[in-house]
């Protein structure tokens, strides 16, 4: 590749580099998306999608929401249902529809929706090695394997072990803010709702939790993960444990009888937003999981990404506009963002901290609310 020049790097094409390039398309900027592979591809995870994510395309272009809902390939969900490990199980029930949608057709969807505009370049198969600021022309300078490109902004979005995280931040992978989990496909599972997400809370297992999640194709996400500081304190191996639940498990065990597993179990990082880290500075801004906005209790960081990478995308067209860069005028882009996050990612951490341990309480809760319906919309409101 020959040094290119652009106005603005995107570093990962993923929910959060797809949207802030989305969020730029009318700008008239010349924007660069680099991903170390091409499209479509896979990424591990639970593939739940939060209701707010067809707003979120919505307030860049009413249009896009219009071909996200005709997006075909998703299964839209009502309810969540929480087992607790005594077995008793509570139906929380969204006032908006989310989606389970495979990554691989979600991210490919909004992949092709920014790079069909003309001012977005689209380089794939190229990975991000190395970025260096150029004080004497305001220029980052990209470094790949197949040579250089530049930019004025960059604008990384490439994932739970950024590259550009580790280089203008802080990427340091801290283990109580940190999980990690596992997942596979299967098919044949039994007794699923098809329009639930499950979450089963099982006391082999304290910190974290299992899920099977519904595609639209007839196929199951079914995974596991949680907290890095106890996987590793405890000496756990996620796909082992994984696998005795599915053999084992009491309650979910005899819904596996006929399942056949279709894909092999695969394992990813989570840093969560429980630990606040510069998100911004001069020429340069984080989006999704490069910028740790994970939901500590629920793992969930597709709408997060999506939304850390609009306001980055507009925050751009802001800059151009106006012609600063500096750190100070950035710093509106980590308040947007912490604003959004920050409280229910809080709350999330201390409910995971708290109350997801104390199995007792846990059981009783909702043993309380299957029995007192106000509480249970009292826990509702308070949890959802
Ligand atoms: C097992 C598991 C289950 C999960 N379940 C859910 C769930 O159900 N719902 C939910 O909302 N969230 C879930 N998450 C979290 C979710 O996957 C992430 O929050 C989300 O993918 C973040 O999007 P992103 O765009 O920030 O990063 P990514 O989706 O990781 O995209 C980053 C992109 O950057 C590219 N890249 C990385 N490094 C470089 C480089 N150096 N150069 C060039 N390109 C690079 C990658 O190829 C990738 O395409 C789960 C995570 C895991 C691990």
């Amino acid at each position: 590749m020959a040094a290119l020049d652009f106005d603005v790097a995107v570093i990962g094409a993923g929910p959060a580099g797809s949207t802030a390039a989305l969020a730029m398309v009318k700008s008239g900027l010349r924007v660069a998306i680099i991903d170390q592979v091409g499209f479509p591809r896979d990424k591990i995870c639970g593939d739940a999608v939060a209701a707010y994510a067809s707003k979120v395309l919505a307030t860049i272009s009413p249009a896009f929401r219009t071909e996200f809902e005709r997006f075909a390939q998703r299964r839209p969900v009502h309810t969540c249902r929480v087992f607790a490990p005594n077995g008793h199980w509570l139906d929380f029930r969204f006032s908006e529809t989310g989606n389970i949608i495979k990554r691989i057709d979600l991210d490919n969807f909004l992949f092709q929706l920014a790079t069909r505009h003309e001012h977005v370049t689209p380089i794939t198969g190229t990975r991000v090695n190395s970025v260096r600021y150029h004080q004497h022309d305001n220029r980052w300078e990209l470094r790949t394997p197949a040579g250089g490109l530049s930019a004025r902004l960059l604008i990384g979005c490439d994932g739970a072990n950024s590259v550009v995280t580790k280089q203008v931040s802080d990427g340091r992978l801290i283990q109580p803010h940190h999980s990690a989990a596992v997942r596979a496909y299967f098919t044949g599972v039994e007794e699923v709702n098809p329009e639930s997400f499950e979450l089963h809370f099982i006391s082999e297992f304290q910190r974290g939790y299992f899920w099977i999640f519904p595609e639209w194709d007839g196929s199951f996400n079914v995974g596991l993960g949680g907290l890095t500081q106890y996987i590793s304190k405890n000496n756990i191996n996620l796909k082992d444990i994984l696998q005795q639940i599915i053999s084992h498990h009491p309650t979910i065990s005899p819904r596996f009888q006929k399942a056949r597993q279709i894909t092999e179990v695969k394992g990813f990082g989570l840093p969560l937003g429980s630990r606040k880290i510069p998100i911004s500075g001069t020429g340069w801004m984080l989006c999704g999981d490069a910028a740790h906005l994970i939901d500590p209790l629920t793992g969930e960081g597709i709408g997060q990404a999506m939304v850390s990478g609009r306001y980055a995308g507009w925050k751009a067209v802001e800059c151009f506009k106006r012609n600063n860069f500096t750190s100070a005028f950035m710093k509106s882009y980590d308040k947007q963002v912490y604003n959004k996050f920050w409280a229910s990612h809080r709350k999330s951490y201390l409910l995971q901290k708290y109350v997801v341990p104390r199995f007792g309480l846990f059981n009783q809760v909702v043993v309380w609310a299957q029995r007192y319906p106000g509480f249970h919309r009292w826990l509702h409101r308070a949890v959802v």
